[in-house]
């Protein structure tokens, strides 16, 4: 047999690989976007004609290229973005294949006109279906402009495949939202068919948000933040309130780059369970920031999927952090949890084995750091296990590996393994008339009925737990803000208490207190953490300081743990103080926000159900 394998002329070669990059006009729209970002611009102008299939042209005022860089700019693997594989790794950039130009070349027919700031005298070329038929001086600002003009000229089928411009319009919308979200400190102007759609100015985050999805988003926004050794995790989730129907604004971004991720989405999901309705989304913008060497981008040819490393920790921790911040934020309905899984759990292991859960406070607590980035995702993982995770010790067995599929367009066709969360039998009641009522007793317990029975709440220890977590918070992530004393307060203190004192000195200020060492000795209390009466702060710190050295002999205890164990239980609301509904309540959420909900700092039982059953024996 004759040989028959030919190589394919260029120009078809091009145009296959071409496909792999522009599957559409919002293709075109995020490739010269990123390229404008990436060029340092602050200032970037889309403008579009018939949804893109006429016009597609992005000007920056960007570092622009010289003459031969912007004849180079065409030619397939061409970029100034690495130079080896190992700068895949360390990639700060949108681009990095050297495809994107030479793609819609290949397709299109394309003006470039552009200027270095260093050079009087700009470029132009013209190239159409990667053939250059015009390269001049051009007299143009500084920075780049490109004009993609008749998509798919060359290839009538695909072309056809175009949709109608409604939608092509809203696949570059899309594209363009992702990009703009991503980089608030660029201005962002968008023109279609002549009329101004989106005016960008330089912004913050949220204010960029708000220009784009409108004022009203503002109050539905509730911020996130949280950072470990992995990954720093910033942005807003919306409010359950505004969950909706349909799947609405959910972004995630890796070092300012839009991805999809069924698995993070998941993450989210589940933060969100139980506060809202079934069929309706949650809507977020979340923004992480992860080392390049612990991501992978390159697995995708558009590349909107990510492999993160450490997958297991950030799903964790993005759980967490969301979860906190909905409590924070008072967000979660009173008790209407009737779906909240990980809040049911706690009953559902204290019912089953009284004992304490395994894992409560690492004595050298410090969650957020270690010495290593490789030693960093153990002591998270612990950290995390050690808090919502350990409540399922025991009950590992009833867990199993569940494969998910979802039909969805967002979590995408592929199958994704997530842990499954223990299905436990829901606790509350449906009904939410029985579930919002809650009652004080003794003004010692809050009580509530719950779906099998009865709840009650130590007030005290409730209260500690709450402070405890959001001591060591401050203490290793997040600095507390200080009330400034108007008199400061003089204290008395030994030269043991300021011994041990002394070196908490900045965990401390980290939780709000303020003060200096006087000669005579004792100290001057100039600052003291919001929310605390002043006639407590010398009861405080003394008790402290008699924690501290009672302390003392225990080789393997951690300060900063001593430090929020001790002012958690002066500062929890006291036994025997009337607490009113909202106050009830207020405590009640930001319980169910913590890590740890069931047990105190201590490990004392902070809450107990009474099963029905119980009252049932007491009536024989
Ligand atoms: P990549 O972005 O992956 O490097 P592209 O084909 O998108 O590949 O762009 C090729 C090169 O052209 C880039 O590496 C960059 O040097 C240059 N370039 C493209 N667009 C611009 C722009 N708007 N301003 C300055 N340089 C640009
Ligand atoms: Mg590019």
């Amino acid at each position: 047999m004759a040989d028959i394998i030919q190589l394919l002329p260029d120009h078809v070669a091009n145009q296959i690989a071409a496909g792999e990059v522009v599957q559409r006009p919002a293709s075109v729209v995020k490739e010269l976007l990123e390229n404008a970002i990436d060029a340092g611009s602050d200032h970037i102008t889309l403008l579009v004609k018939d949804a893109g299939k006429t016009l597609i042209q992005v000007t920056d005022n960007g570092c622009g290229m010289s003459p031969t860089d912007a004849r180079l700019s065409f030619e397939r693997h061409a970029t100034s973005k690495i130079k080896s594989a190992e700068d895949l790794f360390q990639l700060h950039t949108k681009g990095f294949r050297g495809e994107a130009l030479a793609s819609i070349a290949a397709i299109a027919q394309v003006t470039l006109k552009t200027r270095t700031p260093d050079l009087e005298v700009g470029t132009e070329i013209s190239i159409a279906g990667s053939e250059v038929t015009a390269q001049e001086a051009a007299v143009v600002p500084v920075g780049t402009t490109i004009a993609v003009k008749n998509l798919f000229y060359n290839i009538p089928a695909r072309r056809n495949f175009l949709k109608s411009n409604a939608v092509e319009t809203r696949h570059i919308i899309d594209e363009f939202h992702r990009v703009a979200l991503a980089h608030p400190q660029v201005a962002f102007k968008m023109i279609h068919n002549g009329s101004d759609v989106f005016n960008l100015p330089v912004s913050n985050g949220r204010q960029r948000i708000v220009n784009i999805f409108g004022t009203k988003t503002n109050e539905k926004l509730v911020p996130v933040s949280e950072e470990t050794d992995i990954v720093k995790v910033e942005g807003f989730v919306m409010k359950p309130n505004f969950a909706r129907k349909s799947r609405g604004e959910q972004f995630f971004f890796v070092n300012d780059r839009f991805i999809k991720s069924s698995y993070l989405h998941h993450a989210v999901v589940n933060a969100f369970e139980g506060l809202i309705k079934d069929g309706t989304h949650p809507g977020y913008f979340l923004f992480l920031t992860i080392a390049p060497t612990a991501i992978d981008i390159n697995i995708h040819p558009t590349k909107t999927e990510v492999k993160f490393e450490e997958e297991h920790a950030i799903y964790s921790m993005l759980r967490a952090t969301i979860k906190h911040s909905l409590g924070q934020f008072s967000i979660a309905p009173v008790l209407d949890f009737n779906k909240d899984s990980g809040f049911e759990t706690p009953y559902e292991y204290s019912k089953k084995a009284p004992q304490q859960p395994n894992v409560s406070v690492d004595r050298n607590f410090n969650p957020f750091h270690s010495e290593t980035a490789t030693k960093a995702a153990p002591s998270f993982k612990k950290q995390s296990r050690g808090s919502w995770e350990s409540l399922y010790a025991g009950l590992q067995d009833a867990s199993s590996e569940a494969t998910l599929t979802s039909s969805e367009e967002w979590l995408s066709s592929e199958k994704i393994t997530v842990e499954k969360e223990i299905e436990t039998e829901s606790l509350f009641p449906k009904e939410e008339e029985s579930v919002q009522t809650t009652f004080q007793i003794q003004n010692k317990y809050i009580v509530s009925p719950i779906k099998s029975g009865l709840m009650v709440i130590h007030q005290h220890l409730a209260h500690q737990r709450v402070l405890y977590e959001e001591l060591l918070r401050h203490i290793t992530v997040q600095e507390a803000t200080s009330q400034q004393l108007l008199f400061p307060i003089e204290l008395n203190l030994s030269n043991r208490q300021w011994g041990v004192l002394e070196p908490l000195e900045e965990a401390l200020l980290q939780t709000g207190f303020v003060f200096e060492k006087q000669e005579k000795g004792g100290i001057t209390v100039s600052g003291i953490p919001v929310g605390i009466p002043e006639s407590n702060v010398a009861p405080i710190l003394q008790q402290l300081a008699d924690d501290l050295l009672a302390e003392v002999p225990d080789a393997g205890f951690s300060l900063n743990d001593v430090l929020a164990k001790s002012l958690a239980r002066s500062m929890a609301v006291r036994s025997g103080t009337p607490l009113n509904k909202e106050a009830r309540e207020h405590l009640i959420h930001q319980l169910f926000a913590c890590k740890e909900p069931s047990v105190s700092p201590e490990n004392k039982p902070v809450l107990i159900t009474l099963e029905g059953t119980d009252l049932d024996a007491k009536f024989i």
